[in-house]
């Protein structure tokens, strides 16, 4: 149908056209989902972080090389601040630095940002160029990150919702873009088996995709604590150290969450729910290890004072039950 054209109260003009099927794919601060609040019983969440992004720059080396190890994610952990790089095609490094905005808004001075630099990426400097992080720095805002859920993501078989307009979500899994490619892959299978029936097809999509946003919303919130922090960790390492071991051993059994998440289409729901089972296997092992041990050092202190002071030792009691046993 041809648009129609008419003045809203705002003297702005409005078009209107009559659609088959509304697929709102508009971002994080969608309009197409701002409507769909007002029609239907809705469900919706939105946290912003205290954390805010600015975008930097590694360039190439004068050579034109990467400036540092390339298919790497090069993380500068601080605890509660850190950086990223990320290689480019261009062999350029996309920077990304998350900290506070109150650290943002407190560098006022070049002088300030230098300390910065200094004090906790000094070695990013030569590669980012001072000159070069002044002038981004001071003529760039920090960005705001958050994490929209909600539910359902369609009304009635008119309208439906993909990708961040359905489930924005912090950048520290890598995975919203990714999401919402899967949903496009999601969305055509099942139109596929409604043969396109948007009343039958739309609520499916709603019920089997929400779980899964809803999880890789809270991983990537996780891993925002994860890889600003817990990297820095012993027990972290030691964690790592036990997945990539055990997934040596059992391929198919053990995977771990960030393999599963990044490079498999397992659901993410399911990604969440085989982490958790891996976790209760590590703390029954660690109980057994633990309880073995101490069975262990106590039967080896009771057998030192056994032949140091006289009286039976483990052995000793052991043999005569066995002997009992026997008659
Ligand atoms: C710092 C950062 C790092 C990230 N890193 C990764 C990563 O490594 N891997 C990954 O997979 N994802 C990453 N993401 C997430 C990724 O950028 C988003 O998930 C992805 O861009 C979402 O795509 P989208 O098409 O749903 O929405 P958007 O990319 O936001 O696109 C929405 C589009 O709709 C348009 N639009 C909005 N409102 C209207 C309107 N009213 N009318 C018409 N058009 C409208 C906008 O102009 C825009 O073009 C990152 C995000 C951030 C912030």
């Amino acid at each position: 149908m041809l648009p129609s054209a008419e003045e809203d109260s705002d003297g702005k003009e409005e078009v209107r056209r009559k659609v088959d099927l509304i697929v709102g794919s508009d971002g994080a601060h969608s309009a197409v989902r701002q409507q769909m609040m007002k029609s239907v019983r809705f469900d919706f969440q939105q946290e912003y972080i205290p954390h805010g992004y600015m975008e930097l720059t590694i360039p190439p080396t004068t050579s034109g090389d990467f400036a540092m190890e390339v298919n790497y994610l090069h993380i500068w952990p601080r605890n509660e601040f850190m950086m990223i790089a990320l290689p480019n095609e261009d062999r350029s490094y996309t920077t990304t630095l998350f900290m506070p905005f109150e650290m943002f808004e407190a560098i006022k001075t070049e002088d300030q940002l230098m300390d910065l630099f200094h004090k906790y990426y000094p070695d990013s400097l030569p590669l980012l160029g001072e000159e070069n992080l002044k002038k981004i720095f001071f003529s760039t805002k920090a960005s705001p990150l958050l994490t929209v859920k909600c539910s359902p993501y369609h009304v009635g078989d008119k309208a439906v919702l993909i990708g961040d307009a359905a489930h924005a979500m912090v950048p520290f899994y890598g995975q919203g873009m990714n999401c919402g490619f899967e949903d496009c892959l999601v969305l055509t299978d099942i139109l596929d088996k409604y043969g396109d029936d948007f009343s039958q097809a739309l609520p499916a999509y709603t019920k089997f995709r929400n779980p899964d946003a809803k999880a890789i919303c809270d991983l990537a919130m996780y891993n925002y604590t994860e890889m600003r922090a817990l990297v820095n960790t012993k027990s972290f390492l030691l964690r790592k150290m036990l997945d990539r071991i055990l997934n040596t051993v059992f391929p198919n059994a053990w995977v771990p969450l960030y393999t599963m998440v990044t490079f498999s289409r397992t659901r993410y729901h399911e990604c969440v729910a085989r982490r958790a089972w891996q976790d209760k296997v590590l703390h029954r092992l660690g109980i057994t290890i633990s309880w073995t041990a101490m069975i262990g050092v106590g039967l080896a202190l009771w057998t030192h004072l056994a032949a140091r002071h006289g009286g039976p030792s483990p052995l000793d009691i052991v043999h005569k039950w066995s002997t009992n046993i026997e008659l």
